[in-house]
């Protein structure tokens, strides 16, 4: 059974969730962090709840969701798991969190590559990786089909999707991810846990989500 813990990170209130079992192995998803304080409380939770770090996952390559990747490797020397496509985001992120005002150290390079249909496991658990292009081209969910839960990166957020008007966005593959991959792939009992804003469910998302229905798009 997969417990879940999520801060809300960085000046965008980017999602960051520490997920563990009994085995107390951890990934650490999406580490958007960006002082010290936030250094803290990530730390202070896992010390506290004497969790061993394995993994870091990422669900895309955009700095408000990597600026703590360099910190929480370099702390647990934990490999970074991340899809080809968004690699070269992560290789820029250092200059693009310049543009914004953030300091961070270069994230490590020798990454892992995480590709669609994929399974990345910790302790006794596994999450399968979905590759949901749109927002960027590597933006992919982690899904855990036993414990009815999906992590949507900024692929599919309460009531709403990620945008698709930045340089790596498409709006062609957003609709086909939100259309064809996500409701097909999750039940309606699936939690879901988004990049940004709250928590819902598939079956929320299926009732009120504008997105999720094709009219929309026309
Ligand atoms: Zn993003």
């Amino acid at each position: 059974m997969i417990s879940i813990k999520q801060f809300y990170l960085n000046e965008l209130r980017e999602c960051c969730y520490i997920l563990w079992d009994q085995t107390k192995e951890c990934v650490i998803v999406d580490p958007g962090i960006s002082s010290k304080s936030e250094e803290n409380r990530i730390i202070k939770f896992i010390t506290e709840n004497n969790l061993t770090p394995v993994k870091l996952l990422l669900t895309h390559g955009h700095f408000d969701h990597v600026m703590g990747c360099a910190f929480i490797c370099n702390k647990y020397q934990i490999p970074i798991y991340i899809h080809p496509k968004d690699k070269m985001m992560l290789s820029h992120a250092k200059q693009t969190c310049q543009m914004f005002g953030y300091n961070i150290d270069e994230p490590p390079t020798n990454t892992i590559d995480i590709n669609d249909g994929d399974f990345v496991d910790f302790g006794n658990s596994k999450l399968e990786v979905i590759n949901t292009p749109g927002h960027t081209w590597g933006s992919v969910c982690f899904y855990s089909k036993e414990d009815k839960f999906c992590l949507t990166g900024d692929t599919m957020f309460a009531g709403n999707c990620g945008r698709t008007d930045l340089p790596e966005g498409d709006n062609s593959s957003m609709y086909n991810s939100l259309i064809n991959i996500i409701p097909k792939k999750l039940a309606p009992d699936t939690d879901i846990y988004a990049g940004h804003g709250t928590n819902s469910t598939m079956a929320e998302e299926l009732a009120n989500n504008p997105y999720l229905n094709p009219k929309i798009w026309i």
